[in-house]
């Protein structure tokens, strides 16, 4: 029994105090009583007294008087034989002790007895004095004795005077016996009553005892109950036995409120438990729920030595389908994904395997191998990713459109990799990015040597923060020559950082590092800005004559999808007055390709400003030159590779000769970079190249530089001897 000071034990304090009360009633009721009997004893006792005085007053005063009358005779003749019989019949009534008749002198003439001991004594009791003096009647009280006198007359003469002395001992004997009955019967009075009080008392502590019966059955117990389940509910556990009531009464009432409440909590509760662990997109387990379970079957192999494959899925380019066919295509492509992942899992996955969604395009896989088939992990994952990498690369119909899209798959193994769930976590994220680095649509395992180019990857991204403004960025500027004349044209906006500890980090390194951690949208405006600054620079360093030089700054593909690079580029240009036609923008051809809709649409605004745009590194994402008749370029860049090869590879002639044909005839700009051989640059100058740019020609230089190198070149570079000079 709980000890607190609860309902139940303020009741029965309640109860004590109203019992207390009642028996010091009844104990002040028995006092109050038995003083009344000791008052009523007292009363009645001298009642009593009073009543018996005036009895045996009365009686001594009738019997005196008449004594005295009959002795009046017997005294005058001095008859003492009369006087004798008269006062022995005096003597012998009931409660007489002494009868006493002397002579006028108070000399005792006779006293009842037959020797007359005290005959003709003189009387000298303490009453005798008032006796002999009394000419009438004469009541005194005496010690245990009432005396009554009268003197004895004949005519007018006193004789003398008779006493009677009534015993008042034994009158008070009788009252004493009186009293004693008149106790005896108030006792047994009491008695009974105590028998009543006591009675009384039992039948209210019966009351008592039922009416805490009754509070802790009707009231304390189902209350407490409440309680027990508010506390069951509080910790969490709905599915405790929820307390039921058939009463017709307010209890009853709360009783099945507080059920049907805990049951809408419990399914509330179901309910917010299940958003928070499933997907709402698929369905599928979310990372909370992957998390937990992931922890639970990582805790059990911890005992059992079975080894556990997480893969990490991510769809390719999915950005791109929300972009342009709208989030609905997403939505809808994400769960023909989820259904197909399902699938493949179901068939290679085994009996345990757990899919979840990890939020975007990122699913995960969790795999596990019996200790029997343990070896198998490894190549049991090898083909869950393998039919993973081959169900997604199927192509997609959605809103009418078919949609290509591969995946990229990260796996980790437990306990090879990692023994914790984060780490296994974050090695198949790194492990995801390798196989997309890796060219995507194809899965990679998770080693170390991944990790430690991560964490590289990371510092570059910390380091990078910042570094255009703490001014370790600057741009280099390589000149852009026309092939026929050997005139330069423009210039190349090329990065640099100049690291304070590691020296001149190339934009090959950082750039995607920027690309991917977002810092490319602040970084690429202020590129293009200063860009433009420096452009507006040289032109005032040029004679007014010389036709204006182009600078020409490469955009990353997250600018493009950014969707304000034409409010950058208006602002550049506004700010910094340059003419848009001598603004040219660099993209690679797979940015443009893999959104081709967005990007000509851009591309045709940038063109209607008047800027230039090329298709920079063309050739390595070679898709088909039908790509250019799409999309509204002015240029290509023929990549470097091509170039390079082409003195030795015919191949690469037929090609480098087909794209500028094409080109060509789209009225398309065609530009080689990398040119750094004279031969290269022949063969170029022959198949009609338009534009060149490369060591041969000229190296990236700091702005101060390329100053003093428009300067000193103005008119066309002398090929043979730029080419002898890098050599
Ligand atoms: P890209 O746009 O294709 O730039 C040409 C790259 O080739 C430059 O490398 C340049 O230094 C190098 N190059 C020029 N002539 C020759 C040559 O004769 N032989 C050889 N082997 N290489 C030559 P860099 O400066 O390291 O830039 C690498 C890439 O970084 C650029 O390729 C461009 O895609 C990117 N990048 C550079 N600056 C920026 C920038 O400001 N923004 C963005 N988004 N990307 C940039
Ligand atoms: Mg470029
Ligand atoms: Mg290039």
């Amino acid at each position: 029994m709980n000890l607190r000071y609860g309902l139940q034990a303020k009741f029965l304090g309640m109860m004590a105090l109203a019992l207390l009360v009642v028996l010091a009633l009844m104990a002040l009721l028995w006092n109050r009583q038995q003083s009344m009997h000791a008052a009523v004893e007292g009363v009645s006792r001298a009642t009593m007294d009073d009543m018996a005085g005036q009895t045996v007053r009365r009686r001594g005063e009738a019997v005196i008087a008449q004594l005295a009358e009959s002795l009046s005779n017997p005294l005058y003749y001095f008859d003492l034989d009369a006087v004798g019989t008269l006062s022995r019949s005096a003597l012998r009534q009931p409660g007489t002790r002494y009868v006493i008749v002397y002579d006028a002198d108070g000399n005792v003439v006779h006293d009842g007895s037959e020797a007359i001991p005290t005959y003709g004594m003189q009387m000298k009791d303490a009453l005798a004095k008032r006796a002999i003096s009394a000419s009438r009647t004469e009541v005194q009280a005496g010690s245990g004795v009432m005396d009554v006198s009268a003197p004895i007359m004949i005519g007018p003469q006193r004789l003398g005077g008779v006493r009677i002395g009534y015993d008042l001992n034994e009158l008070r004997q009788q009252q004493d016996e009186a009293v004693v009955q008149l106790h005896a019967q108030l006792d047994r009075l009491g008695q009974r009553q105590l028998v009543w009080v006591g009675v009384l008392s039992a039948a209210l502590l019966a009351l008592s005892a039922m009416m805490l019966w009754l509070i802790q059955r009707l009231l304390v117990t189902p209350i407490r109950q409440l309680a027990d389940s508010a506390r069951e509910i509080e910790s969490g556990r709905f599915d405790a036995a929820m307390p039921a009531s058939t009463r017709a009464d307010e209890v009853g009432d709360l009783v099945r409120a507080f059920g049907r409440m805990s049951q809408s909590v419990a399914r509330h509760d179901r309910e917010i438990r299940r958003m928070a662990y499933t997907d709402a997109l698929t369905g599928l387990a979310n990372r909370l729920a992957f998390r937990e379970i992931l922890d639970e079957r990582l805790l059990k192999l911890h005992e059992g030595g079975r080894q556990l494959a997480l893969l990490f899925a991510d769809i390719d380019d999915f950005k791109r389908v929300n972009d342009t066919l709208g989030h609905d295509a997403g939505d809808e492509v994400l769960l023909q994904f989820a259904s197909r992942i399902g699938e493949t899992v179901t068939r290679h996955g085994g009996a345990d395997a757990l899919l979840a969604r990890f939020g975007g395009d990122e699913f995960v896989i969790l795999m596990q191998a019996c200790p029997a088939r343990s070896g198998d992990m490894r190549a049991a994952a090898s083909r869950l990713a393998e039919a993973l990498v081959s169900a997604l690369g199927e192509p997609i119909l959605t809103h009418g459109r078919q949609v290509f899209l591969g995946t990229s798959i990260g796996v980790t193994l437990f306990p090879d990799d990692a023994s914790g769930a984060t780490a296994l976590m974050k090695n198949g994220d790194i492990a995801m990015y390798q196989a997309k680095q890796a060219g995507k649509s194809c899965y990679r395992f998770y080693s170390r040597a991944i990790d430690q180019a991560v964490e590289r990857r990371e510092q570059i991204e910390q380091e990078l923060r910042g570094a255009w403004e703490r001014g370790e960025m600057s741009l280099a500027y390589q000149p852009v020559y026309r092939v026929h004349d050997r005139k330069m044209v423009g210039a190349e906006a090329l990065l640099r950082w100049q690291h304070p500890q590691q020296g001149l980090i190339s934009p090959s390194v950082f750039i995607e590092v920027a690309e991917q951690s977002g810092l490319i949208d602040t970084l690429g405006p202020q590129v293009m800005r200063a860009a433009c600054r420096d452009a507006v620079l040289w032109q005032k360093a040029r004679p007014g004559n010389e036709e204006p030089l182009f600078v020409s700054v490469n955009v990353s593909p997250r600018q493009l999808r950014s969707g304000d690079l034409r409010a950058s580029v208006e602002d550049c240009l506004r700010d910094t007055g340059l003419s848009a036609h001598q603004l040219h923008i660099e993209l690679t051809e797979t940015t443009v390709i893999s959104d081709e809709v967005h990007a000509s649409n851009l591309l045709a605004q940038l063109r209607v400003m008047g800027v230039k745009v090329w298709l920079d590194d063309f050739g390595t994402g070679f898709s088909g030159l039908s790509h250019l008749r799409r999309v509204p370029v002015d240029g290509v860049k023929i990549d470097r590779s091509f170039v390079a090869d082409i003195p030795r590879d015919p191949d690469d002639v037929a090609l480098t000769t087909a794209i500028i044909a094409m080109a060509h005839s789209l009225n398309i700009v065609v530009v080689a970079e990398g040119v750094e051989k004279l031969d290269q640059f022949e063969i170029l100058r022959e198949r009609g190249c338009d534009l060149a740019q490369g060591y041969l020609l000229g190296h990236p230089v700091g702005l101060d530089e390329f100053m003093a190198l428009l300067g000193n070149i103005r008119h066309g570079v002398d090929v043979a001897r730029a080419g002898a000079a890098v050599h």
